[in-house]
């Protein structure tokens, strides 16, 4: 399908990274990218000015968030997410998918998408429960919300998500947790294929119903888990899948990986993608991953980390993480990040933001999400500008020479 244009406009010499530019029917997205998640149709602390005031070009939303709170015929009657959320850039909305594992599988076991990661990354803050159940039809979910029973289908999945009206869209898939056995990672991602093939079909059939989803583009999801044979025949499968049309129009890369071979990971599935159309890492977003995936030929990255930790008071800097609550910023009244040109470290010192995040006050998860959020949307600028002026080995290691994981 032709919804979007991809073009690259320089390449590593090294590795299979790239800086490029999509252009999408809301706009351009400069890539490689940062996408900052607004799950629920907003950066959480945050407005859509805010959020554009630190660069970003593009949101992701939640598919199965939406469609249980407000409803995705709600925001439809509204004229879609963007008008909704009065956000006028790209959209991308996941299909759904992530929340099969955050609710099903990885729920209770304290299980990330990043096996061995010491950072316990709990999928998701609402569930309250194994709700989700997998059939080769779909998922049934109960609903986190009001525990009433819900089927999603990859049909079902796409329309929804042709109701919000995203520019970028995402097949239905399930992600599977990295403890999985052999065998019921092959499973799940021969049905997350047979449910690519569902979600392309009806995705095309409805273009051709001339309904107005025509512009929306749609991304498959490789899937495979951390085991090689499995990564490769997903990528294989969905770069050949199709018709209708050209197939998909860019990919995700999902499901779970560990820490020490994510980079391998990456870079099997993006040797065999098509190099003509962008490649999105679903899920990532800690500064080192960043670099891995850039230099792996990855163009998109979405990850609650910025906001998360910005709401929580565990902001980011150029010699690594901090935690702003700890007593000995509380007389500090250096900027929080020296390196850094965000408004936050412009206006406010250490020892206040200190303050604000030990007081409860909520203007401290505002300006730790906008620092955050403009941390790492502008390192992979600069990942992408170090790409173009050829200078992408040095910038990566001098950043990460200074900082500390
Ligand atoms: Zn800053």
């Amino acid at each position: 399908m032709t919804a979007l244009n991809f073009s690259i406009l320089k390449e590593l010499d090294s590795g299979l990274g790239r800086a490029g530019v999509l252009e999408t029917p809301h706009g351009l997205i400069n890539t490689p990218a940062f996408v900052s998640v607004g799950t629920k149709a907003a950066v959480k602390a945050l407005t859509v000015e805010q959020v554009k005031s630190l660069g970003a070009e593009v949101v992701l939303s939640n598919t199965y968030h939406l469609y249980l709170e407000p409803g995705a015929k709600r925001i439809k009657s509204f004229g879609g997410l963007h008008k909704f959320m009065n956000w006028s850039g790209p959209i991308m909305t996941d299909s759904g998918g992530f929340q099969v594992f955050s609710l099903g599988s990885a729920y209770g076991k304290q299980v990330s998408k990043i096996a061995r990661s010491e950072e316990k990354n709990i999928p998701d803050e609402n569930v309250v429960g194994n709700l989700a159940k997998v059939s080769e039809d779909g998922v049934t979910f109960k609903s986190h919300l009001d525990g009433s029973l819900h089927h999603i289908t990859p049909e079902k999945s796409i329309e929804i998500q042709h109701d919000l009206g995203a520019d970028i869209i995402f097949a239905f898939d399930e992600c599977t947790s990295p403890n999985e056995s052999f065998e019921y990672q092959e499973e799940a991602m021969e049905r997350t294929h047979r449910w690519a093939k569902r979600s392309l079909n009806h995705h095309y059939s409805n273009v051709l119903k001339n309904i107005g989803v025509e512009k929306q583009a749609l991304f498959g999801i490789v899937q495979g888990g951390r085991v090689e044979s499995l990564r490769k025949r997903s990528a294989e499968f969905m770069a050949n899948l199709g018709p209708p049309a050209g197939g998909f129009d860019g990919f995700g890369i999902g499901g779970s990986f560990s820490k020490e071979d994510m980079d391998k990971a990456v870079k099997w599935v993006n040797e065999i993608l098509p190099k003509d159309k962008p490649r999105h890492l679903l899920g990532i977003g800690e500064p080192e991953d960043l670099f891995m995936g850039v230099e792996n030929g990855v163009d998109l990255f979405d990850c609650v980390a910025p906001t998360r930790n910005g709401r929580g008071g565990t902001l980011y800097t150029a010699t690594g993480k901090i935690n702003i609550r700890n007593a000995e910023f509380r007389d500090d009244e250096g900027p929080l990040d020296p390196d850094c040109v965000c408004e936050v470290c412009h206006n406010y010192s250490r020892g206040y933001l200190c303050h604000l995040y030990r007081a409860h006050e909520i203007l401290g998860g505002t300006l730790g999400s906008m620092h955050n959020l403009y941390f790492i949307i502008n390192l992979v600028k600069r990942m992408r500008q170090t790409i173009i002026d050829d200078t992408f080995q040095d910038f990566k290691k001098g950043f990460l020479s200074k900082y500390k994981k």
